[in-house]
């Protein structure tokens, strides 16, 4: 069976059912971002345009805490345009990945698992940027999690130049081959936009009088 082809903008993303309430209003974002620059510029381009948008509509950015990279790169478009950035960083990557000092928040933690526990609680979303197979790891995780009903905060791939594309086949053969139960759907946004990125995020704000529901790990 021939796998569906998806644009970058569409969602992927099922209804969400009414019982689960709305999402809490989104103003921290962790994003999962290579350590390395890739082989297009436009990847650089697009790190430096989301973190510009982050810091423009007042979104926090949770990140890994390095200075390599797009993770690097991000962070500093954000603190350059004047916003918030919390850099989450184990001990034993400070410097292999040139731990960023300049950020608002740092937080140094013990190993993998707590950085990981501590940028999901951190986070109100999870953005993916292209990158290697630990951005690949924390991204698919995240769906898991969700996936198992841990948590309903949104996650978006960043598709620039269509990054993210070998990725959303992946997940639709899996649903065509019967790996990924109806009941068990996956919830993700696919987007190349940085502002509309940003806008996806914010929308998802509940309106006022709305309760915020939101599992915990
Ligand atoms: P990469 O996408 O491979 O360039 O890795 C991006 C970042 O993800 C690295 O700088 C690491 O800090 C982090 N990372 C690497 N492997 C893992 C993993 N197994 N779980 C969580 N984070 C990882």
């Amino acid at each position: 069976m021939p796998l569906t082809k998806h644009v970058a903008s569409e969602p992927h993303i099922p209804p969400r059912p009414a019982h689960e309430g709305p999402h809490k209003p989104v103003s921290a974002v962790c994003v999962y971002c290579g350590a390395s620059f890739g082989r297009d510029p436009a990847y650089l381009e697009a790190a430096l345009a989301l973190g510009r948008a982050f810091a423009g509509a007042g979104l926090r950015l949770v990140y890994g805490g390095g200075d390599v990279g797009l993770m690097g790169s991000i962070a500093r478009a954000v603190i350059d345009a004047g916003g918030h950035v919390t850099g989450i960083i184990p001990g034993f990557l400070r410097d292999r990945e040139v731990m960023l000092t300049e950020v608002n928040e740092l937080i140094v933690t013990k190993d993998m698992h707590e950085r990981k526990r501590l940028m999901f609680e951190h986070a109100d979303a999870f953005v993916a940027m292209p990158g290697g197979i630990g951005t690949l790891e924390e991204v698919v995780e995240m769906m898991t999690w969700s996936q198992l009903g841990q948590h309903d905060k949104p996650i978006v791939l960043f598709d620039v130049r269509g990054f993210w594309q070998p990725l959303v086949s992946l997940i639709d053969h899996m649903r065509n081959e019967a790996f990924i139960r109806p009941q068990n759907e996956i919830r993700f946004h696919v987007e190349s936009d940085p502002e509309k990125l940003v806008a996806l995020l914010r929308s998802s704000a509940p309106k006022p009088g709305d309760a915020a529901v939101l599992k915990r790990m």
